[in-house]
């Protein structure tokens, strides 16, 4: 699965943003393996899509060993649910060792619990409001 002297990318949901993703690091010629519980949510991946899929629960040990979790360089998690995407990161990170775990954060308020599990987290929803309110009032406007 791993091209040569490069990232193997674990992705854990292939829904609005996780299928996105996996087709821009494939673009960028990185070895994705993209993991989702429905099958139908790999018709997301664009046509040239070329890293591996596995259509299984990402919360079985086994799925994720399928997916070669412990020789991953980075584990994304991108489902719908923020435990699920905690709890597979942390598993990532604390027994896998993977050097660069991210999760999907929708709670924002969350946030600060888990930095302190050390796990980074990217919440689309604060992304958001950030890149609106740079259209409206400018870039160079900081906001505390
Ligand atoms: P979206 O919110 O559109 O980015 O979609 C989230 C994706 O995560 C969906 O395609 C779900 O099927 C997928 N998903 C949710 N829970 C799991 C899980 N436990 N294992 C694998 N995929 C999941």
């Amino acid at each position: 699965m791993k091209k040569n002297n490069d990232e193997y990318i674990v992705i854990v949901g292939c829904g609005r943003l996780g299928s996105h993703l996996a087709s821009l690091l494939s673009k960028a010629r990185k070895s994705v393996v993209i993991v989702d519980k429905d099958e139908k949510a790999f018709n997301r991946l664009s046509q040239d899509f070329s890293g591996f899929t596995i259509q299984a629960d990402a919360i079985e040990i086994d799925t994720l060993l399928k997916a070669k979790i412990d020789k991953a360089d980075v584990v994304v998690t991108t489902t719908n649910d923020d435990n699920t995407n905690i709890m597979i990161a942390q598993i990532a990170k604390t027994i896998y060792k993977v050097p660069k775990v991210i999760a999907r954060l929708f709670e924002p308020s969350k946030q600060k619990i888990y930095e302190e599990l050390e796990v980074e987290t990217l919440c689309p929803t604060v992304l958001s409001a950030v890149a609106f309110k740079d259209i409206i009032i400018g870039k160079e406007m900081e906001v505390d």
